[in-house]
């Protein structure tokens, strides 16, 4: 096996598939019997675990289900927007709320939406204000981290507007759950969904939805989709405890082995700490080299940090993207933003050396471009 941070693995500075622990990658190393009553146990613990991070023990249910992120927010909203009847109000400030309005136009239910700029949260005044102004929207749909531009959004303040109200709230915490707190005794939601590959730090494969049991159980044949109806693969699991289809069970188990170490680092305290560490070194090192952040600290999430572009014609992204690989460390190559930006994420197995090693990486990226500003350009 390579080392992590070798130019052949490099760390992954990403949202996720992101850098995990050897332990996690060697539980991969055994195969599992699918009806096997040792990986059905495995799975009831964990299904039991997720739900204790949001303390909902007796009133959620977690139900997982194969496939990415995106299949777990596709089945939830699938699942628990009847058919007819409903009508979502999606918050929008980044692409995967634009992505989840997107599944509700395929799905055909009924939405409206509330857009704030990448930079700007919802605000709940504006919520409540529109919540009031049509009756018939029940449910609202959150993004807790927008990923897009690392913003974090107002979980607590947005769900008493949306219980005050009578309203149901459904959230898409994929890039905050594990490392932002999220408690259901607090913040009054049916539903938060999460992935295995994000702040748990499991790898790729696995999304799952934490349910309010009552709202689960009204949702009997709302799904448009037979593989993404959470009821019915709830309903398996209450049945005989496994999973309907081939369960993806190297990810499974690799998923409780990460959950173990997310429990020794101190649960969501211990894992926001570190993350918050890492974004602090790696925010005050780009600033120091001149790099603005389009998020000020206060919005920023300590998940993914969005930096302007330079202005110097001579920072070409390419080339620095593939000097800081050269060196060991994968950045996101893309920009999801309107800004014109890249991103460096902080979550995954790093720490303090990591992010140091990355900035060390960056200034030789720099010094091979022949740059010396960072500074981005001006608004006209
Ligand atoms: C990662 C992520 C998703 C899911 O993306 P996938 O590529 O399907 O894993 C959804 N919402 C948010 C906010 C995310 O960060």
């Amino acid at each position: 096996m390579s080392k992590p941070g070798s130019p052949s693995e490099p760390f992954l500075l990403t949202p996720g598939p992101l850098t995990t622990a050897r332990a996690t990658k060697e539980a991969m190393l055994r195969d599992w019997g699918s009806r096997d009553p040792d990986f059905i146990k495995l799975n009831a613990q964990i299904r039991e675990r997720l739900v204790a991070i949001v303390g909902g023990q007796g009133t959620y249910v977690c139900v997982p289900v194969q496939g990415s992120g995106t299949f777990a927010v596709e089945a939830t909203l699938g699942t628990l927007l009847p058919r007819a009847g409903a009508k979502a109000l999606v918050l929008i400030n980044g692409a995967y709320g634009t992505r989840m309005a997107k599944m509700l136009s395929i799905m055909g239910r009924p939405y409206a939406i509330y857009e704030t700029a990448e930079d700007a949260p919802p605000d709940p005044a504006e919520l409540d204000r529109r919540l009031a102004a049509d009756p018939s929207l029940t449910h609202v749909l959150f993004v807790h981290c927008e990923t897009t531009a690392g913003i974090l959004n107002p979980l607590e303040k947005v769900a008493d507007v949306v219980a005050k109200r009578g309203r149901r709230l459904i959230v898409d915490a994929m890039s905050a759950f594990g490392a932002i707190p999220i408690d259901s005794r607090k913040s009054a939601f049916d539903a938060v969904i999460a992935s295995s590959n994000k702040n748990l730090e499991g790898v790729p494969g696995m999304g799952y939805a934490i349910i309010k049991k009552n709202a689960l159980a009204a949702a009997k044949g709302n799904a448009h989709s037979l593989s993404l109806d959470l009821h019915d693969q709830w309903q398996g699991f209450e049945k005989n405890a496994q999973w309907r289809f081939t369960p993806p069970t190297h990810v499974i188990a690799a998923f409780a082995k990460a959950l173990d170490l997310f429990d020794a680092e101190g649960g969501v305290a211990g894992r926001n700490a570190r993350y918050a560490a890492n974004c602090r070194i790696l925010v005050d090192g780009m600033r120091a080299l001149g790099f603005e952040t389009l998020l000020p600290d206060h919005l920023q999430a300590p998940i993914i940090v969005t930096f302007r572009m330079p202005a110097d014609p001579k920072f070409k992204f390419e080339t620095f993207y593939e000097s800081l690989k050269a060196q060991g460390y994968v950045i996101y190559p893309g920009k999801l933003t309107v800004a014109d930006s890249f991103r460096m994420g902080c979550i995954g197995q790093l720490g303090a050396t990591e992010m140091k090693g990355a900035l060390d990486a960056v200034k030789t990226a720099l010094k091979q471009l022949g740059v010396s500003a960072c500074a981005p350009a001006r608004a006209a």
